[in-house]
């Protein structure tokens, strides 16, 4: 009984919310002129309010939103704040404005108060007296509009004018008072519902879209119908006897004309205009089809395309939500890219199907079922998301959902994310804001569907706009109708699902099956599987058991709210596997502990890894999959004096595209080509990023190797941060330890190496940012270490040799744009490795590039005669001092250094994969030297190094990687004798030349 009646009090609840509800109502009556030379529309506004609400009024507020495409307006203030100008720049005549004149209220004239200056976007007055529950009055004014010139939502260009949100328009008043909200980026609408009677004086040759019928007038359908069989659909007569008079539209001057349009129960009123527009119509049942489209779109809009595609998304919509309240849909190409939806009218950027779809779909959520769009954006941005992906999915394209589910589960990891339901100019930035209501609320709607499933979704999306179309909808009454249609407590769906940002995920702990055999006598025959579900996070969603059989599978859903819980699966043949979750629909970030093989000890004992997928590696793509780890598998060749050719095997980890990075290199010199007798078995092994380590911007990395003459470990850990996700300053610090020992001689360059074992630890740090055109980076890292050999800390034979060393650089780089095809790019440099003493050569700091342990990982690089340092090849590794020029052994205790380099593009074909950009260069390095004791490879002192010459770069892209191929010829070295590309007798001025695979800096 208690149940009974909890369930009876529950429903009640759910009814009464509706009926607690009301809202205001709006007619507006609007005279309107335009004036194109100037780009204004004039005109003047009467509206008539009636006080629906349970309050006495005392002020009354309107927006005027095209005061935000200006110099001054908070738009403006949040648009410079992130690094966009748009309207801040606008001179007159090209920002936009609404002005208003001459307000009367209840007769009389009232003052203006802009609450938000210097913003004019809200302007409240004073009531002459209050405004009581069930009273109505009268608001006059006269006006000015002009939309920007610069589009967004709104604009103008020539004679084609795009009109939104573009007249004096009344704020909502609802139950938490008037929604006074300047408007920002980040969010868009909120209006009250009412009729609008729109009397237009325009050019006579123009052509016209609007919300509403045209009661009067031509709005110029008929001479641009680029598809006459089919007569234009007016609807003159659609609201019956409520029709306003048509007697208004004679008498124009001439040259041009008058059109009345009517709308009821509409929240906007939008208006498009372009002399040029061409007309097809069309119809989805009662509800007309209007496209305009523009010359040039004969074969993307014309030919019935874009009517098509209209109706295809009505039809849709209808099935979803139900029958559409309004007689017409109006589908404009307008000056913006994009789209933007307005009542019975959408303004697109091309006739694309989604973008369609999209925009239309907000005629239901955002049109009809109105909500507070900058206070709960999700609504109808991820309701519309939503469905355009469900109507995608019918059609038998996937993966919206996979796609959508996975970027979001990348800023969940690194605590980028922020909830569904904060107000919209609460959010981090503009993109934050994107990202959260169209992408995550998205992914809540496809969890409510997941949890109640695909027939109630449908019932819930019926009952909702049944009961709420033409209202104002909240959250609130969204979960209510969710509540009563599914008959669940959806309370923990909705709270995570729109109010946190919580992990997710779930693993198989113990499996316990019983056999056939043990059931025979209660007459069944097949076999059950319990399984124990843990919730390792916070995060909860009923969670699918999959057990995976001989010849059958089964499949057994659990609530996974308990941190753990035991489902029974059965199944008719012997069980096989266990898969939680297998279509991924609980957000579940670790996939890893999802899987589990079921049988006796031996199986566990060797076969309980979740499932590995095991490839070839093309070498320049790596293969990342959401449901577990990828292992690439690749032969490798290489070549140094001492192995001679060197073959290997390469392996290659990854989860999620940044978990178990793993790398193992076993190789073996078969000393073809050497004369050398080595012989040696080497390898490398590295691991990164495991998940049990997870932490938000985290990453760590451990190397053990034993290569070429070396062997040694090195453990690092690093974090980034960004303060938002496309501008400002990305942080970066870290702390890495490193010891490297040197066995062999044979392998390496006694110009590079002294014959001691290091053990370093390192701090690092850096920022890169972006300032105006800058781009700016700044590196640096400080540390200190000890070098030691067989003999211990005296090491290595040299007296001078300090086996402790201190060891920091610093590097600074700036870029920017000169232009389209000019760059500039400098780097400052400051390296000092152990003072005045000298430190171990491995660990000095160098003239040309990259100090020797930089070059380990590379076995292309690392060794005597490797095929990139060989005799004949000229290498430039970035690193160090960077002059360019310079033999890549010279080293000392500490430099300071300056490069500076121009580039001018010749070619730039972003789409193309080899040579996507092609650019010469002239660039300088110059370098000195600071401190004492000094070598070189002549025996002297070097005080000044430097080199100047010319470049031929290219990017280029295969697969995923990036790469530039870089061809420098530094024509002047100061010291041609410490040149790379060097022959006795050379001058500073010769014919020099390098190579790399990367940029200079
Ligand atoms: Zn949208």
């Amino acid at each position: 009984m208690i149940g009974l009646a909890l369930l009876l009090l529950q429903q009640q609840a759910a009814a009464q919310y509706p009926a607690a509800y009301w809202q205001q109502e709006v007619g507006y009556e609007i005279e309107a002129r335009l004036d194109e030379a100037a780009g204004v529309l004039s005109g003047s506004e009467r509206i008539r309010y009636t006080n629906r609400s349970p309050d006495s009024l005392t002020t009354f507020s309107l927006h005027l939103y095209l005061n935000a495409f200006r110099p001054g307006s908070r738009w403006s203030a949040a648009d410079s704040a992130e690094g966009r100008r748009r309207f801040n720049d606008l001179r007159d005549p090209a920002f936009a404005f609404n002005h208003v004149r001459n307000v009367r209220i209840m007769g009389e004239p009232v003052q203006p108060v802009y609450p938000f200056a210097p913003d004019s976007t809200v302007v409240r007055f004073d009531l002459p007296r209050p405004l009581l529950p069930g009273e109505s009055m009268s608001v006059e004014m006269d006006w000015d509009a002009r939309p920007s010139t610069v589009p967004r939502r709104q604009g103008r260009q020539g004679r084609r004018f795009d009109f939104a949100q573009w007249y004096p328009k009344v704020v909502v008043y609802d139950r938490y008072g008037w929604a006074e909200h300047p408007l920002y980026p980040a969010g868009e609408f909120y209006g009250e519902f009412g009729s609008f009677l729109v009397d237009l004086d325009v050019a006579a040759d123009q052509v016209v879209g609007a919300t509403g019928v045209p009661v009067c007038g031509d709005p110029g359908w008929e001479r641009a119908n680029r598809a006459p069989s089919r007569a234009v659909e007016y609807q003159r007569d659609y609201y019956g006897e409520r029709t306003p008079s048509a007697g208004v539209c004679d008498g124009a001057a001439p040259g041009r004309k008058k059109i009345r349009w009517y709308a009821e129960n509409v929240h906007h009123f939008a208006l498009s205009l372009n002399p040029e527009y061409r007309y097809e119509g069309g119809a989805f049942g009662n509800v007309a089809v209007h496209v305009l489209y523009q010359p040039g779109d004969e074969g993307t809009w014309g030919k019935g395309t874009a009517v098509e595609r209209t109706v295809t998304a009505l039809a849709w919509l209808d099935r979803l939500f139900g029958t559409f309240a309004w007689p017409q849909m109006t589908n404009v190409h307008r000056i913006e890219g994009g789209g933007t939806e307005f009542p019975m009218m959408v303004m697109n950027g091309s006739a694309d199907q989604g973008l369609i779809v999209h925009e239309v779909g907000h005629n239901y959520t955002m049109g009809i079922l109105a909500n507070n769009e900058w206070r709960e954006g999700w609504l109808d941005e991820g309701f519309t998301s939503f469905q355009t992906t469900w109507f995608w999915e019918t059609l038998g394209r996937t993966g919206g959902y996979e796609g959508n589910e996975a970027g979001i589960l990348e800023l969940d990891l690194d605590g980028y994310s922020e909830p569904t339901s904060l107000v919209s100019d609460a959010y981090r930035d503009f993109v934050s804001y994107n990202i959260s209501i169209y992408s995550r609320g998205e992914l809540f709607f496809h969890q409510l569907r997941h949890t109640v499933g695909d027939a109630t979704m449908q019932r819930i999306l019926r009952t909702y706009y049944d009961r709420w179309k033409l209202k104002h909808v909240d959250e609130t009454a969204f979960r209510a109708v969710a509540e009563e249609v599914s008959k669940r407590d959806l309370s923990t769906l909705f709270g995570q699902g729109l109010h946190a940002v919580e992990l997710h995920d779930y693993a198989i702990g113990k499996v316990r099956v019983s056999g056939a055999a043990g059931q025979r006598g209660s007459g069944k025959t097949g076999w059950t599987t319990k399984v124990e579900v843990i919730r390792k996070a916070e995060g909860r969603l009923p969670v699918e058991v999959m057990v995976i059989a001989e010849r059958d599978t089964g499949v057994v859903r659990v609530e996974g709210l308990a941190e753990r819980e035991w489902v029974e699966v059965s199944t008719r043949s012997k069980p096989k596997h266990v898969v939680l979750d297998p279509r991924v629909r609980t957000h579940d970030w670790n996939m890893l502990n999802n899987r589990k093989k079921v049988g006796g000890f031996l199986t566990k004992l060797f076969g309980s890894a979740p499932g590995i997928d095991n490839y070839f590696h093309p070498y320049f793509s790596t293969r990342s999959r959401r449901d577990r780890i990828t292992v690439g598998w690749q032969p490798v060749v290489w070549y140094n004096d001492a192995g001679g050719v060197t073959l290997g095997v390469r392996s290659r980890g990854d989860y999620l595209g940044r978990f178990e990075q793993n790398v193992a290199v076993a190789s073996i010199a078969t000393g073809l080509g050497s004369d050398l007798d080595v012989g040696d078995v080497d390898f490398f092994s590295r691991l990164r990023n495991p998940v049990k380590l997870r932490a938000p911007n985290m990453s760590q990395t451990l190397d053990v190797f034993n290569v070429e003459g070396r062997y040694g470990v090195a453990a690092e850990v690093a974090w980034t941060r960004r303060e938002h996700l496309t501008f400002g300053p990305t942080w970066s610090r870290g702390l890495r330890v490193e010891w490297v020992a040197t066995d062999d001689f044979r392998y390496l360059d006694r110009g590079l190496y002294d014959d001691v074992g290091t053990v370093e630890l390192q701090s690092f740090g850096g920022v890169t940012t972006q300032s105006a055109k800058w781009q700016l980076a700044v590196r640096s890292s400080l540390g200190g270490g000890l070098a030691y050999n067989r003999d211990g800390l005296a090491a290595s034979g040299r007296p001078e040799l300090d086996p402790f060393y201190f060891r920091g650089q610093v590097e600074a780089t700036a870029r920017r744009p000169l232009g389209s095809k000019w760059n500039f790019g400098a780097r400052a440099f400051v390296g000092a490795a152990s003072g005045d003493h000298t430190a171990a050569k491995q660990r000095q700091i160098y003239f040309q590039g990259a100090d020797p342990l930089q070059q380990l990982r590379n076995p292309f690089l690392r060794s005597r005669g490797s095929l990139l340092v060989g005799d004949d090849f000229r290498y430039h590794s970035p690193g160090g001092a960077g002059v360019r020029g310079i033999d890549s052994r010279v080293s000392t205790g500490a430099i300071v250094a300056l490069s500076l380099e121009l580039d001018q593009t010749l070619v730039a074909r972003s789409s193309a994969r080899l040579f996507n950009r092609i650019s010469v260069a002239a660039f300088t390095d110059l370098a000195h030297a600071i401190g004492g004791a000094s070598q070189s490879l002549t025996g002297d002192r070097i005080r000044f190094l430097g080199d100047a010459g010319l470049g031929l770069r290219a990017d280029h892209r295969i697969g995923d990687t990036r790469f530039t191929t870089r061809f420098d010829l530094p024509l002047y070295v100061s010291r041609p004798e410490l040149a790379q590309d060097r022959e006795p007798g050379d001058d500073e001025v010769e014919f020099r030349w390098t190579f790399s695979f990367e940029p200079a800096f």
